[in-house]
């Protein structure tokens, strides 16, 4: 039996080295922000809860679909039945787990101009997310705000961590300077993501959350983690002073382009042809035959005269027909079957990746 004090329940916790009451308490009055509430924020969000942090905000757009239980652990099969908001569903389920868990779940994409808004009086800032362009965002509000930021990222075996400090030690940019090219990167609906490679990525990311919210620390707490574990292999890198670059455009040179939104994808509805044309903040040049090979199993697609397209099986529209995908070499696409910004910005980082 725990002992009965206010604490029974995180009696395992605070018997740990570094861990006390204090801590405890220190983590009853944090506030996580949680951006992204997918597989990566589903694990973050459960393990800070259960944790014991007492205040829970979490920002997501999307609504739980059948082929997100295989790994999306806050959810259930009638949660994807009803297409019930991810960010509803998780905080619901918070409430489950401990209903003294002060939570809000907002259905919302994360933007440039409520990325300030929802970080109002949160401790720390955890990455669920799917798209980098969000990421570097996040970057731009962590150094603005002042407010740790965990980055974490997961795709098929694989999986990334770190830490970014404002004011000690490098940020994002410091380390990716630049987002990958759009078309570039794997995204979890093209490559696929195994949930062990999840959980262990939102592990070591929790780790460090935790950690910094309880005021307890760890030698290795600073280190770039990455993982393959169809390979067995993690390699850590030290991530100290010394990785910060001397000219870095964010915490350096203090221009925050992701959030000032010079930056940020654009999105415009065409109207009369229920239809958005997607403009992504970094354009390059996609190779749309790889793509098309890609997306092959998700639909027919063609290309043609530098443009590929296909309609999106699977993937039903707020009508139940199909999505219609165009998209050009330079990035741009327009995406038909919604006239909703946030449904476009959608498929395009699903399917295209930002
Ligand atoms: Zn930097």
């Amino acid at each position: 039996m725990d002992p009965p004090n206010e604490f029974g329940r995180f009696h395992r916790q605070i018997i740990l080295p570094g861990f006390s009451q204090q801590a405890q308490q220190r983590l009853r009055d944090s506030h996580a922000l949680v951006v992204g509430c997918g597989a990566l924020g589903c694990a973050s969000v459960d393990a800070l809860v259960r944790a014991g942090v007492g205040r829970l905000t979490i920002v997501d757009r999307d609504t739980v679909e059948p082929t997100n239980l295989q790994r999306q652990s806050l959810f259930t099969d009638d949660d994807a039945r009803r297409g019930v908001p991810k960010a509803q569903a998780a905080a619901q389920r918070v409430r489950a787990i401990d209903p003294t868990t002060v939570v809000r779940g907002w259905v919302d994409d994360f933007r440039s101009d409520n990325a300030i808004s929802y970080s109002e009086g949160a401790n720390i800032i955890i990455d669920g997310l799917d798209n980098f362009e969000t990421r570097y965002l996040l970057n731009d509000l962590a150094l603005t705000r002042e407010i740790p930021y965990v980055y974490c990222g997961a795709v098929g075996f694989e999986g990334m961590t770190f830490s970014i400090l404002p004011g000690d030690g490098p940020c994002l940019r410091c380390l990716f300077p630049e987002p990958p090219a759009v078309g570039v990167a794997p995204t979890c609906d093209r490559a696929g993501v195994f949930g062990p490679a999840v959980a262990v990525a939102a592990g070591f990311a929790m780790s460090r959350a935790i950690g910094i919210l309880a005021g307890v620390t760890h030698a290795h707490d600073r280190d770039l983690i990455s993982f393959d574990l169809a390979r067995g292999a993690m390699r850590t890198t030290a991530l100290d002073a010394a990785a910060r670059v001397s000219d870095c455009v964010a915490c350096v040179q203090r221009k925050f382009e992701f959030l000032d939104g010079s930056r940020a994808s654009q999105t415009t509805t065409l109207c009369g042809r229920n239809a958005v044309q997607v403009r992504p903040a970094s354009p390059g040049t996609v190779d749309l035959n790889e793509l098309a090979t890609r997306l092959a199993v998700h639909g027919t697609f063609t290309v043609e005269s530098g443009r590929l397209r296909g309609e999106l099986r699977g993937e039903p529209t707020r009508e139940g027909g199909c999505y219609e995908l165009t998209l050009f070499e330079d990035g741009r696409a327009i995406v038909r079957g919604s006239t909703e910004p946030s449904d476009a910005r959608r498929i395009y980082t699903k399917y295209v990746g930002l």
